[in-house]
Formats: C-alpha cells, sequence, structure tokens
C-alpha cells in the first residue's frame, strides 16, 4: 500500500511550527535589538578575511538547523552589513529604513505576492501609493505609476517610454533602426550616470546624451542647452527628450525645472525629471517650493529607499500619460488574460506598465510607512536633514582648515582638508586617505567626489536618526585623521 503521508513529508513547512515560533521571535528581537542600539556599533568595519573566505562553499546539500544559521548570519554577515542604518552615515546618498518598514517587510514576506498581476489586494495596495504620488506631484487621474528596483531602472523605463514615444511605439517592432532617425537627449553634465547608461540600454547609444554645462550653482545653463539642441536640430538630429536633475548627486543641486519644461516645449521633446535624491521633497513644504516645475514633468523617477526612509529596494516611476506607459509595455499572451470573474480581474495589471512579470511587495513597506508615520513627519526628517548639512556647511566655513566646496541648500554638502603645503593631485591625494581613515574609524562615514576636478569629502545626510552630535564628529573626525595623516606626510618627506 502506499504510504502517502511519508511520501507527502517533503514539503519545507517546519515539522514543529512551536520550535519555530520561538526561534522566530529569536529572531525578531535580535533586529529590533540591533536597530535599538545600532548607534553604539561602529558605523562599518572591514571584513577580516577569514569571515570573507567562510563565503566560499560548496552548495550546501544537506540541512542545518535554523538556530545554527541564524548564529552565523549574527557572527558573519550583521557586523559587516553596509553601514547605512547607522546615524553617523553619511556617504552615497542611501536612506536609513526603520522598524516599521522591516516588519513591514516580513508581512510581505509571509504572503509571498507575487504583484505582477491578478485580483489581490497587493494590486490596491500599489495602486493606492500610485494615486498618493499622482496628487503629491500634481499628476492627472490619467497618471500612472510603478514600482520598481530603484531610480536607476526608473529612469532608464522613462527614457524607454519616451523614445517610443518620439517614434510612435515603431522600435517595439520594428527595431530602434527602422525610423532612419538619430534621436538626442540632454542632460546636465551632473547628471547621475545611470541616465547615460539608460540611453545606451534603450538602442539610442550614450554618445547621444548630449552634456550640458552646469552654472555656478550646478544648475543645466538653458542658454548652452538650446544652442544644443539647435545645433543637433541643424545636422538633422531628432532631440527627443530633456532630463532635469531634481537634485544632483554630487551636491543636490535642483535645475531650473520650469524652464526645462518651456524648453521641451518649444521643441517638441519629453521632459524627464531624475528625483532620485530629491523629489520626496515634495512632502516638506520647507522644499516643495524649490522644487518648482517637477509638476510639469512628463515623468519622474525617484526612490522611496533614500529620502523616504523605505527599506531596500524601493524605486518608483510616475508617468503623466499613462496611456504611453501602457503603450510601451503592452504585450498580451493567452497565459496572462484577463476575465473580469475568478482571479483575472483587476486589469490593468503592474506587468502592463513595465517589463517585469514577478514582482515582489515593495508596496507594502513604503504603504505602511506613509500610513504609520504620515507623510507630514518624512517631510520633516528631510527639512531636518537639509538643517544638519546648513550646520555642516556653517561648521566648514568657520573652519580655515576646511574649505567649503560645495553647499546646494539641500542635504548634500561638499568639503576637503586644506593643506598649506600641499595642492593639486597631492592634496586630493590626502583627502583621499582621510576619507579611508575616517570610513575605517567606525565612527563616522563620508564618501567622496569631485567638485570642478578637485576631490571632494561628500557628507549626504538622508538617515532620519542623524543628529546635530553626528555632523561634529564628522568635523572632528576629519581634523584628527587630517592632522595624523598630514605630520605623517611631512615626516616621509623630511626623511
Ligand atoms: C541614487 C541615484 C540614482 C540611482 O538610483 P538607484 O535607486 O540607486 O538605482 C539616480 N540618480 C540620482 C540623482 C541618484 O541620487
Amino acid at each position: 500500500m502506499l504510504d502517502s503521508t511519508a511520501m507527502d513529508r517533503v514539503t519545507l513547512d517546519p515539522v514543529c511550527w512551536d520550535a519555530l515560533r520561538q526561534q522566530a521571535h529569536r529572531m525578531l528581537d535580535d533586529t529590533l535589538d540591533h536597530l535599538q542600539h545600532r548607534r553604539e556599533l561602529p558605523v562599518w568595519q572591514p571584513m577580516p578575511s577569514a569571515v570573507r573566505a567562510s563565503f566560499r562553499s560548496a552548495i550546501p546539500v544537506d540541512p542545518t538547523p535554523l538556530e545554527q544559521v541564524h548564529a552565523a548570519f549574527n557572527r558573519l554577515i550583521k557586523p559587516y552589513s553596509a553601514a547605512n542604518t547607522h546615524p553617523g552615515f553619511m556617504g552615497w546618498v542611501q536612506g536609513g529604513g526603520s522598524a516599521v518598514g522591516m516588519l513591514a517587510e516580513m508581512l510581505a514576506g509571509g504572503l509571498n505576492a507575487n504583484v505582477g498581476g491578478r485580483d489581490q489586494a497587493a494590486l490596491e495596495v500599489e495602486k493606492e501609493v500610485v494615486d498618493w504620488m499622482r496628487q503629491l506631484f500634481q499628476f492627472p487621474v490619467t497618471a500612472s505609476g510603478l514600482f520598481l528596483t530603484g531610480s536607476s531602472i526608473a529612469n532608464f523605463i522613462a527614457l524607454l517610454i519616451a523614445r517610443n514615444t518620439a517614434l510612435r511605439m515603431q522600435p517595439r517592432q520594428e527595431g530602434l533602426w527602422a525610423s532612419g532617425a538619430q534621436l538626442t537627449a540632454y542632460a546636465s553634465q551632473a547628471v547621475h550616470r545611470c541616465v547615460p547608461q539608460a540611453l545606451d540600454m534603450c538602442g539610442v547609444g550614450s554618445r547621444w546624451l548630449r552634456l550640458i554645462a552646469v552654472d555656478a550653482e550646478h544648475h543645466i545653463c538653458i542658454p548652452s542647452l538650446q544652442q544644443a539642441i539647435e545645433t543637433d536640430l541643424a545636422r538633422g538630429h531628432q532631440p527627443f527628450c530633456v532630463i532635469g536633475s531634481a537634485g544632483t548627486v554630487d551636491v543636490g543641486a535642483i535645475d531650473n525645472l520650469l524652464a526645462l519644461r518651456e524648453m521641451a516645449d518649444r521643441f517638441g521633446m519629453w521632459f524627464h525629471v531624475d528625483g532620485a535624491c530629491g523629489a520626496l521633497g515634495m512632502l516638506s513644504t520647507v522644499i516643495a517650493p524649490k522644487l518648482r516645475g517637477i509638476e510639469a514633468a512628463d515623468s519622474i523617477a525617484f526612490d522611496f529607499h533614500k529620502w523616504g526612509q523605505v527599506p531596500y529596494d524601493a524605486g518608483f516611476l510616475l508617468v503623466r500619460d499613462g496611456t504611453r506607459q501602457a503603450a510601451s509595455f503592452e504585450n498580451p499572451t493567452d497565459y496572462l488574460s484577463r476575465d473580469p470573474r475568478g482571479m483575472s480581474a483587476a486589469s490593468p495589471w503592474p506587468c502592463d506598465f513595465g517589463p517585469d512579470l514577478s514582482r515582489g511587495f515593495r508596496a507594502l513597506k513604503t504603504w505602511m510607512t506613509f500610513k504609520v508615520h504620515g507623510s507630514k513627519h518624512l517631510g520633516q526628517i528631510m527639512a531636518h536633514t537639509c538643517r544638519l548639512a546648513s550646520y555642516l556647511a556653517e561648521s566648514v566655513r568657520a573652519n580655515d582648515q576646511l574649505e567649503l566646496l560645495a553647499d546646494a541648500g539641500l542635504n548634500i554638502v561638499c568639503f576637503r582638508f586644506r593643506d598649506s603645503d600641499l595642492q593639486g593631485a597631492n592634496l586630493d591625494r590626502l583627502n583621499q586617505d582621510i576619507v579611508a581613515a575616517v570610513q575605517t574609524s567606525g565612527i563616522t562615514a563620508p564618501s567622496s567626489t569631485r567638485i570642478r576636478g578637485v576631490f571632494a569629502i561628500r557628507a549626504a545626510i538622508c538617515n532620519h536618526r542623524t543628529t546635530t552630535a553626528d555632523v561634529d564628529r564628522l568635523i572632528e573626525q576629519v581634523l584628527h585623521h587630517a592632522h595624523r595623516i598630514s605630520a605623517h606626510y611631512r615626516e616621509s618627506r623630511a626623511a
């Protein structure tokens, strides 16, 4: 006789749910302890080579008890995670996440929702967030939106829609070359690297992104933009898109978005905004006026996982004319056909607006963050990080050993240590050494960039946990390591 009990014993569900429940509670408690005491731990620490080596092994064929694997996580992974939950972290542009966001991730994991489509509440949650964003940016009811991994992909999808719109959707079946047109796009020299990459990926070619000079405030120079467009037209090219930055990655500068809208209208172009860093500043009454004109964009890419404090990943694309987005991705097939009855209802589905069919429930952690904390509080956090950045810029100005290189009035400040004995590449090298030493200190962590060719220490303050004391510690650490390293330089020169 068939032993069906033995035969069915392949499931991943536990034999003893009570034991799993206890372990699960320990894991949750551990995670909450980690967040509660994050400040007391190093911002970042280098991973010892023995730990790194522990990640090189064969595929685990046989099972290991969950508590053992969790212990391995605590020992090998948690201490060497990226630093962005720590209040002293000011590197790159990264959000701090939150306990509520973490819990939402847990709930989403329990549902294991595939939010590509089908009649399920997860779609309604995503549609509600799309509608909130539509309201926030004053887009029409016909707008569409979609959660994506991040702004790199959201910018790519936006430029693909712009390309398809310019060529009347012809590239979808015929390919780009069928039109015979050479498309050209425009953005400032300060545009994020994902934008030329997006043009590369959508077949236009990154060379045809014209990088326009910036003015003293790091904004795209409008007369130079117009001249570049006219030159391209005279050469028989087809200008199709202008990309504005709402918060450049280097310094947090916001282009003159209204002027870009006008330029796009004058030359019949799509107007896209890369708002990865700054667009959600619309939630703050203090920051929103700086974003004037964003409401006139054809599309906006932004990240909830940066300033919005939603855990990674949660990128987003908003498109003014939803029919354009749908026309770029509609792709009917039998196995995804719709029916107003049963589970195939609730059309259109997210998979009709982008290339992903299987997708996670990114909307839940965003929805819960907005519901629990409220948009007002989120906006206040953004304004707070801008105040901290002004405070940092003031502290730099007040110290004649430091030089302010950029403060665009948002949440990013660039500066460097001055040394009267050093210039050019040597001064760059000193500041590069300072950044590495400060990061390794485990106390605070800036990153770096170049401003008008010189190496800059860059502090991007995005985390809701960061305080003025953390900013003070950054200055202290920079000066401490600067003095130590420049003394070392002098000794080796004297030797
Ligand atoms: C972070 C960032 C991006 C890329 O976004 P991801 O979410 O990291 O993919 C694009 N543009 C700007 C201005 C950014 O700050």
